[in-house]
């Protein structure tokens, strides 16, 4: 299929429902947003009002997004570290492990991707990562180390950007790596000059994911890998439109918390870098690998250091906690899946 990229209009005229499940990328990979205050579902295809009102929902949404890593990365960085991201575990491992052992998690869940993708084999190749949507800059730093690669980190949020630069400068890490506030639709970087494209729980923030991918793609080296670790919805059966009214309104309950558009899934990404001819495209349900990860992450909330750095962190803080038994809630359930995507880049 190919991927045009549809024009705002097109998505966001469509009914929510529609958007999330849609089967063909070009359009259900552009996103409307979660929260009424972005809303634009009334707008008419094609008209300047909806191009304006798409691109303030973007906007909002991007401000969302920044101000809720503003408020929640310290909090998070106190209790788990500078690993914004699952771990990886065995599948039915029943778990109780203390922090180390989550931070190992995290580092695991980082390595698998790696080997998933098959760039293990090929470290030596590896000089130039963006690491897009970056965090406090844990992937970045830890990718830069163990490949002695340069790479360059992107986050919507200052706060984040400053530390992940604190971090590198504290850990003497500087001269590799760097971290700046840049959208990952819109990248501030020259075209095919990344052989390491790595986006670790980002995606599910993007409002149009075909541009994302696009972008991705863009700055990918000849030869370069892309790994795209995402929040994703369940594959659609065959025949099947949409995800049904209680799944939905499932996602739509944590997308307002956390600052995420329309969802899409794994076999969406990968038509997407089929439409862009990219190489060697694989793709992943690790869910049952990542099971554990949010009931440590409430239990770590419920102790009384979690508790007391989660009132003083303030409300997005306090209503992310409570959305999080909803994440564990869609994955028992089978609506939501931990994926991985890969490919490569044609030379
Ligand atoms: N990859 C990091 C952080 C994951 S949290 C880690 O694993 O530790 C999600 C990150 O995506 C945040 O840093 C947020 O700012 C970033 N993000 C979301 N939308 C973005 C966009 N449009 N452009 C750049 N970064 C974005």
């Amino acid at each position: 299929m190919k991927a045009t990229l549809a024009p705002p209009s097109s998505l966001i005229s469509l009914p929510r429902h529609k958007v999330s499940s849609l089967r063909s990328p070009s359009l259900l990979l552009q996103s409307q947003r979660p929260s009424s205050a972005l809303m634009t579902t009334t707008a008419t295809r094609g008209s300047v009002a909806v191009t304006a009102a798409a691109t303030s929902s973007a906007e909002a949404l991007r401000e969302g997004i920044a101000e809720f890593y503003n408020e929640t990365s310290g909090l998070w960085e106190e209790i788990w570290g500078d690993h914004m991201h699952h771990g990886f575990y065995d599948p039915d491992s029943s778990v109780q492990l203390s922090d180390s052992g989550h931070r190992e998690a995290q580092i695991r869940m980082i390595e698998e991707s790696l080997r998933f993708a098959g760039v293990t084999e090929e470290e030596k190749k590896i000089k130039r990562v963006v690491d897009v949507g970056c965090g406090i800059g844990g992937s970045s730093r830890y990718i830069a180390s163990k490949f002695g690669a340069e790479c360059i980190g992107i986050t919507l949020s200052p706060v984040q950007a400053k530390r992940a630069n604190d971090l590198a400068a504290a850990q003497s890490l500087s001269h590799k790596v760097s971290f700046q506030v840049a959208d990952a639709l819109d990248q501030p970087f020259e075209d095919g000059i990344f052989d390491l494209v790595w986006s670790m729980e980002s995606g599910e923030h993007m409002p149009d994911k075909a541009k994302f991918v696009k972008e991705l793609v863009r700055v990918t080296a000849p030869g370069g890998r892309i790994i795209i670790v995402t929040w994703c919805h369940r594959n659609l059966s065959q025949g099947e439109e949409s995800l049904q009214p209680w799944e939905q309104n499932l996602l739509d309950r944590i997308c307002k918390t956390f600052y995420l558009p329309a969802w899409c899934s794994t076999s969406d990404y990968v038509e997407l870098l089929q439409s862009l001819s990219l190489q060697d495209i694989k793709c992943a349900d690790w869910s049952e690998n990542v099971a554990p990860f949010w009931p440590a992450v409430i239990r770590t909330a419920l102790t009384w250091k979690g508790l007391v750095s989660l009132l003083r962190s303030g409300m997005k803080s306090i209503k992310g906690a409570l959305t999080m038994p909803l994440m564990i809630e869609g994955y028992k359930k089978g609506v939501i899946k931990f994926g991985i995507i890969a490919c490569q880049k044609p030379l």
